[in-house]
């Protein structure tokens, strides 16, 4: 084949760029772009010629450059971070951006963002005001603290407590909770990287009261007590509970500081799970500071929320680091609006989403299993079972917990579960499910009600794209 000719025809950019589609994109991704996007396109073209045995895929090739060259300007302006379908049952899922926000705080958010704020300005004095102002009060209110601020997460609440309260001093923790939350979050690292010293005491089973006090020094400056979130020490042990340490923290004049780590507002017993300690409980308890997550058990936006006594939490005001970890506008407006909610704690189930899937009943979770087997039916593609489930609440909480679900299990007839999965993975709307056996389980927990049908859109997708390319 004389590939000669065909190299020579290939279009020049200049030419290329005269044509009235080609200037119509100029106009939408602006002259550079279009020029890359030209270049990388005839790149293409050049390797089709050099790799083909037909005339006929030469010319395809070069009848679809204008196409391609839009295809490839598209995907330039594809967004990578995206919505995806979360069917893992896991309802605080780290890597899936743990608690979602509902559609009505999304579209206020949305209102917030558009144009200026109120940020840092005092409508009524008409001067600067406080980031943390919009609120301050409303965290006070609910969960009884004198004040409150909120840095951009918890590990660097904890740090700024510790920066705040205790820099170049001593901070005494229990050896049982000397732990390691995730993501490099190891509480002597989080100590010594805020410039404090480590002083530990007990064993890793037991701690008692004596213990504490044996080990405070002039240059112990704070008692630290940390949940232990993603882990449990059971059998022979004993930990030293927050009130117990009310006599000697009184005795030496220290604060005592909490990292509550998930930050529940409400009591978890009312869905059929194990109390976990309130915020509220924790100050009532004696804690002087409690540090605590925004987007794990409060159901809101990434945020470290400290709470607690006035003289420590203005102390943490006025610590630099604060300016390195201060929140940005849309925290602050999303931290608002879930609080907003806990003003009726039963509202608040009823409209924050995390609530909303904890919530759910399993008959409720079996329709939806049900209506979406239906809506794979004529695929033929699958053996399908709708099948009970459980899952964890993620987000290093409650981990003895399991929640009990209902889910769909697929067993694709001509694949193998892992290249669905894989599939799945690559649809418009990704979905991310558990992989078991030789099929997959998609959990009905985490699935919201109106995602059903755009769960069952990317099934059928993801199985296209198997059959158009089944290698992969
Ligand atoms: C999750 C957790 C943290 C870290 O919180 P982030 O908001 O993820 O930074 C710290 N301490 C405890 C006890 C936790 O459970």
């Amino acid at each position: 084949m004389e590939k000669n000719k065909y190299y020579r025809s290939i279009p020049k950019v200049d030419v290329l760029l005269e044509e009235e589609s080609i200037k119509k994109l100029v106009q939408e991704y602006g002259h550079g772009l279009v020029v890359k996007s030209i270049r990388q396109g005839l790149s293409q073209v050049r390797q089709v010629i050099e790799a083909a045995h037909t005339e006929r895929q030469i010319e395809e090739s070069i009848q679809s450059l204008v196409p391609e060259i839009k295809k490839i300007l598209e995907q330039m302006h594809t967004c990578h971070f995206q919505p995806v379908i979360n069917a893992t049952g896991t309802i605080l899922h780290t890597n899936l951006g743990r608690a979602p926000i509902s559609q009505a705080h999304a579209k206020r958010l949305t209102e917030v963002l558009s144009g200026y704020t109120n940020l840092e300005y005092n409508l009524e004095e008409g001067k600067r005001g406080e980031r943390y102002s919009h609120f301050e009060k409303l965290i006070c209110q609910i969960t009884g603290a004198e004040a409150a601020m909120a840095v951009n997460n918890n590990a660097a609440a904890v740090m700024l407590a510790l920066s705040s309260l205790a820099k170049d001093r001593e901070v005494i923790v229990s050896r049982g909770e000397l732990v390691e939350i995730g993501g490099k979050f190891r509480i002597p690292q989080v100590i010594e990287a805020s410039g404090c010293r480590l002083v530990e005491i007990g064993t890793t089973n037991k701690t008692h009261v004596e213990d504490y006090e044996e080990a405070i020094t002039s240059e112990t400056a704070v008692l630290l007590k940390v949940h232990k979130s993603n882990y449990r020490i059971v059998g022979f042990s004993h930990s030293v509970a927050v009130e117990e340490l009310q006599e000697i923290k009184e005795k030496y004049h220290l604060p005592v500081v909490e990292d509550l780590g998930s930050g529940v507002l409400v009591n978890l017993e009312q869905f059929g799970l194990e109390h976990e300690p309130t915020v509220c409980e924790s100050l009532q308890k004696g804690a002087d500071v409690v540090t605590f997550s925004g987007d794990k058990l409060l159901g809101g936006p990434q945020a470290g929320i400290l709470v607690g006594k006035k003289e420590y939490i203005d102390k943490m005001k006025k610590n630099p680091l604060t300016r390195a970890f201060r929140i940005d506008k849309c925290t602050a407006a999303l931290l608002e609006m879930v609080l907003l909610e806990y003003q009726d704690k039963e509202k608040a189930m009823e409209r924050i989403p995390i609530y909303q899937m904890l919530s759910r009943k399993k008959e409720e979770l079996a329709g939806q299993a049900e209506r979406l087997k239906e809506l794979l039916a004529p695929l033929q593609a699958f053996e399908m079972k709708v099948t009970d489930s459980t899952s964890q609440m993620g987000g290093g909480s409650l981990p003895l917990e399991e929640l009990e679900n209902v889910g769909l299990f697929l067993k694709p007839v001509k694949l193998s579960g892992d290249a669905l999965a894989k599939a799945l993975r690559r649809t418009r709307v990704p979905v991310i499910v558990r992989q078991m056996e030789d099929g997959i389980l998609l959990d009905m927990r985490t699935v919201m009600e109106n995602q059903t049908e755009t769960l069952a859109e990317s099934l059928k997708e993801g199985l296209m794209q198997l059959a158009a390319a089944p290698e992969v």
